[in-house]
């Protein structure tokens, strides 16, 4: 069974992102959760482009609430991080994730624990070299918005990869690596991680019964050969007439089938209206079958099935 997809900010695994080009892994917790997860690493500064090693930066709050994560030296980074997490984001709703584990601190992944200055470097006290970063790493606001769990009065806030992440897939299961220290703490989070991949599966599931379901009706209401929404068959199409495919009357033998005219089906196929409904049938058994045993119904392995059968009835045809 497949793992739970995890992002992981990659410095946590050991790798040397970090602005000072050290790493700073999280061995316990990587080990602990290894097994049961697959990770998905990221860096949102490394990844921006902004080098190993770097300056080293802090959020600033601007005018009009906008959140930048600026270096010592005035430079502000905040475009260039922005640019990755909004390339970055939808690759990783659409990729499948069901949670992440973020550094904390981090001007780019502390969730709600990276510290906010007012005004600008330099200004105030700001931007000492030992707090910058709080020796994680940075980023800052995806569309230049306050994060996400910004507390005036703590001055911490949402890193800006974090933020990004929490508006983008707000029911995602997040935590910090200092949320996880506990064996009681890490089992919590797995819990919640396969309940949302679970739900991802079944959402998926139901997109493609959707799909299917879409297909037939398509096909019952409408003849390929003589519609004009439905795709010709190809190789009918591409030689002009001139060339018929060997399964030829498979597909009006389903449509027959589907628009209830069994005699059709048969005349149009030999197999169509046999196939069809043996497949649903045993299709069907199964699935009461693994629900009646508390098991996961394995829709990926039928849909393969449905194929196979389709290809050997259609080479099955060349035959008779
Ligand atoms: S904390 Fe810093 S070094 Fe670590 S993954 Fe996040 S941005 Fe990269």
């Amino acid at each position: 069974m497949a793992k739970p997809r995890v992002g992981i900010s990659a410095c946590l695994l050991g790798r040397n992102t970090r602005y000072d080009g050290r790493a700073k892994g999280a061995p316990e917790l990587v080990a602990a959760l290894a097994p049961d997860v697959e990770w998905v690493p990221l860096c949102p500064e490394a990844d921006a482009g902004l080098g190993v090693p770097r300056p080293p930066m802090d959020l600033y709050r601007q005018a009009g609430g906008r959140i930048a994560a600026i270096t010592p030296e005035g430079h502000d980074c905040t475009p260039q991080l922005d640019a990755w997490i909004a390339a970055t984001l939808p690759a990783l709703r659409h990729g499948g994730l069901d949670g992440a584990i973020l550094k904390a601190r981090s001007p780019s992944c502390a969730i709600g624990t990276a510290r906010l200055h007012d005004g600008a470097p330099g200004q105030d006290g700001n931007s000492s070299p030992d707090t910058h970063g709080a020796g994680d790493g940075a980023s800052a606001s995806a569309v230049g918005t306050a994060p996400v769990g910004v507390s005036a009065s703590a001055e911490v806030c949402d890193g800006l990869f974090a933020a990004a992440l929490k508006r983008a897939m707000p029911e995602l299961p997040l935590a910090e690596d200092e949320d996880l220290r506990s064996a009681a703490q890490r089992e919590q989070f797995l819990a919640r991680l396969r309940v949302h991949q679970r739900l991802r599966r079944d959402r998926r599931r139901l997109l493609v019964i959707l799909a299917l379901l879409l297909a037939l009706l398509a096909l019952m209401l409408s003849s390929p050969t003589l519609s004009r929404y439905l795709p010709p068959c190809p190789l009918h199409y591409l030689s002009h007439g001139r060339l018929t495919c060997p399964g030829c009357g498979f597909t009006r033998g389903w449509q027959a089938l589907l628009a209830g005219d069994w005699r059709g089906a048969g005349v149009y196929h030999p197999f169509a209206f046999r196939i069809l409904p043996l497949l649903v049938m045993v299709a069907a058994g199964h699935a009461l079958l693994c629900r009646l045993q508390r098991r996961r119904w394995p829709l990926s392995s039928w849909l393969w099935t449905a194929f196979g059968a389709w290809i050997a009835a259609w080479l099955l045809t060349l035959l008779v």
